[in-house]
């Protein structure tokens, strides 16, 4: 019998199946009917088993103004500063995501999140690489411990995608790294010396691009540490790419409840 979790996953798994579904959203996303995303041209011939494996998605994310321009309509000087911009940050858009673009609104906010502008190389000069300062409070690779209580815990530099506004980008998609498995124990041995730390927020970059496998051993193992309480896991991937909430996953994450996503 299914359980709630794997109930609340077969749900996600159809909807985003047909993502276009009942018409335009009101923040600007595009019109369309079930199946639309096979009226794309890149993805007419997808199966919903594949628009739906989350390997797929990551396999085929859009990363380039040619490939993008066969989704939406770019103007030239838009394909000229997504190049520019190309050279010095990273662009992966998920299928998904980029299948809810409205093309009839050229500052659509799902546009907008995705999709990189020139304006990106702009730089004021009171603009910092690190504004929260993490690098000043980080005792190991990968783990930040700037407030008593708690420990921001970064597993990862790669994303499902590159949101465009975000803070981390003096790490977030530069390689293509995640934290080996010295690293790891550094940071666990740091967390189990440290009887303050009561929350653990797993980030990165997004955890939920990790395996289901790795990212049980680091649970287990932030659970047997008796002061850790809380653990949560801060994630775009349902947002852009739902279809990795599967119900492997939710089984998973249920063996150590509570498990927040924020
Ligand atoms: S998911 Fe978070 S870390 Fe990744 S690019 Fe977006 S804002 Fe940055």
């Amino acid at each position: 019998m299914r359980g709630r979790l794997q109930d609340f996953a077969f749900e996600c798994a159809q909807q985003f199946a047909f993502p276009l579904r009942h018409g335009a959203c009101c923040c600007g996303t595009r019109r369309g009917t079930i199946n639309s995303y096979k009226n794309l041209a890149p993805w007419e011939g997808v199966p919903p088993e594949k628009w739906n494996d989350w390997h797929w998605q990551m396999q085929n994310r859009v990363t380039s103004a040619e490939e993008l321009s066969k989704i939406i309509p770019l103007t030239p000087s838009e394909r000229d500063g997504i190049g520019k911009c190309l050279s010095h940050f990273r662009m992966a858009v998920t299928p998904y995501y980029a299948s809810l673009i409205n093309p009839e609104n050229p500052a659509g906010p799902i546009k907008r999140q995705a999709v990189p502008t020139v304006n990106e190389l702009r730089a004021d000069p009171c603009e910092m690489a690190d504004p929260l300062r993490e690098d000043d409070y980080s005792p190991t690779p990968g783990l930040v411990h700037r407030y008593p209580d708690r420990v921001l815990f970064m597993l990862t530099h790669k994303c499902s995608m590159y949101c465009r506004h975000c803070t981390r980008r003096r790490m977030v998609g530069c390689e293509d790294y995640s934290l080996n498995s010295e690293e790891l124990e550094n940071a666990f041995k740091y967390i189990e010396n440290h009887r303050e730390v009561h929350d653990v927020l797993l980030s990165g970059g997004d955890p939920l691009i990790l395996s289901d496998e790795w990212l049980e051993k680091i649970i287990k193992r932030l659970r047997s540490i008796k002061h850790v309480g809380v653990i949560r896991i801060g994630t775009r991937t349902p947002v852009v790419m739902p279809m990795r909430i599967t119900g492997g996953l939710l089984s998973m994450l249920k063996k150590y409840h509570p498990i927040w996503l924020n």
